[in-house]
């Protein structure tokens, strides 16, 4: 591989941010990556792991003289990190982001950023439920999909040089609308978590006898809901809120097939499960042809 870029700065190197700086450096993608974090700590494991050749608790030193910055913390911290690198950004650098909501994202950075910086908002469709710089690893985005939203005058050059540090990274890219980009993972990934999140609740508030239960028995469908509300509570409050039109509006439709499940379970409506039940198993195939399970 050669290199992509001479120098990367990742502001947020936990999960995403990690596993995309191992693949950089397993394969040569960049002469140099410089990482920031708030923790000492983080900073620590992350030398430690040598995933970056400059540690900086300062955003906007993090970003001197880099060519490509990588923006990969909760959403919630969007608008205070563009403001601390606005200023210190190389003209002709490109401002790229990992996050999971691409209009919120945009309406955060963009207005921080000079003249003379390309923003391309990114996300790759790809994770666990872990979180920090340990549970990274380079083939995390292997066969998944980067979804890059850039907007009316964005530059293409820098979108093409950025897809093609995604496809490096063994991902398939994708450029989709923001607004449509939401509304896709809406359905597919925030309303599954909000479910799970939902039923794992549920299942706590169960009186105690049902609980030891509960965990004995999980095999039988709860255990892979369990998985998925095991997931980062900071990242995934920003991900509702910033995302809340969408997702309210999925939850509108979830909770009107649901009333529709309910009613024919109480009506004993067998027909009506068994045809929605085979309708789902369709999409299942589908995943499966599509190497996505
Ligand atoms: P993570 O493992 O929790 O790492 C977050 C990183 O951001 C850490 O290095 C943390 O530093 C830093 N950080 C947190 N709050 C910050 C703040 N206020 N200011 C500056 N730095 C801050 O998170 P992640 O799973 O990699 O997720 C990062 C982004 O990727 C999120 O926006 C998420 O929506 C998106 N994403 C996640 C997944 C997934 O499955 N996890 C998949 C696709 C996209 P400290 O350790 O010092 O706090």
């Amino acid at each position: 591989m050669s290199i992509l870029f001479e120098r990367v700065a990742f502001i947020g190197i936990g999960l995403i941010g990690s596993s995309l700086a191992r693949r950089i450096r397993r394969d040569g993608l960049a002469r140099e990556i410089v990482a920031c974090a708030r923790r000492q700590a983080t900073l620590d494991t992350v030398i430690k792991l040598k995933l970056a050749d400059r540690v900086t608790t300062d955003p906007a030193d993090a970003v001197k003289g880099a060519d490509l910055v990588v923006i990969a913390t909760p959403l919630s911290a969007y608008a205070e990190i563009g403001a601390a690198i606005g200023p210190a950004l190389k003209k002709g650098a490109i401002v790229t982001d990992v996050g999971s909501v691409k209009s919120s994202a945009i309406r955060d950075l963009q207005p921080s950023l000079p003249e003379g910086v390309s923003f391309i908002a990114g996300h790759p469709v790809a994770g666990t439920e872990h979180s920090g710089p340990e549970s990274g690893f380079a083939e995390l985005f292997e066969g998944r999909w980067t979804i890059l939203t850039p907007v009316d005058g964005s530059d293409a050059a820098a979108v093409e040089r950025l897809q093609k540090l995604w496809e490096a990274t063994g991902s398939k890219v994708v450029i989709m609308d923001p607004e449509h980009h939401d509304k896709v993972l809406a359905i597919v990934s925030h309303l599954p978590h909000l479910i799970a999140y939902t039923i794992v609740d549920t299942a706590q508030n169960l009186g105690t006898d049902l609980q030891s239960e509960v965990i004995e028995f999980s095999a039988s469908g709860f255990r892979d809901f369990t998985r998925i509300a095991a997931s980062d509570p900071v990242m995934w409050r920003d991900v509702f809120l910033a995302n809340r039109e969408a997702v309210l509006e999925m939850l509108q439709r979830f909770t009107e097939d649901l009333t529709a499940l309910q009613r024919a379970i109480r009506r004993g409506e067998g027909d009506t499960l068994q045809d929605v039940f085979t309708r789902t198993r369709a999409i299942r195939r589908a995943i499966i042809e599509a190497k996505q399970a």
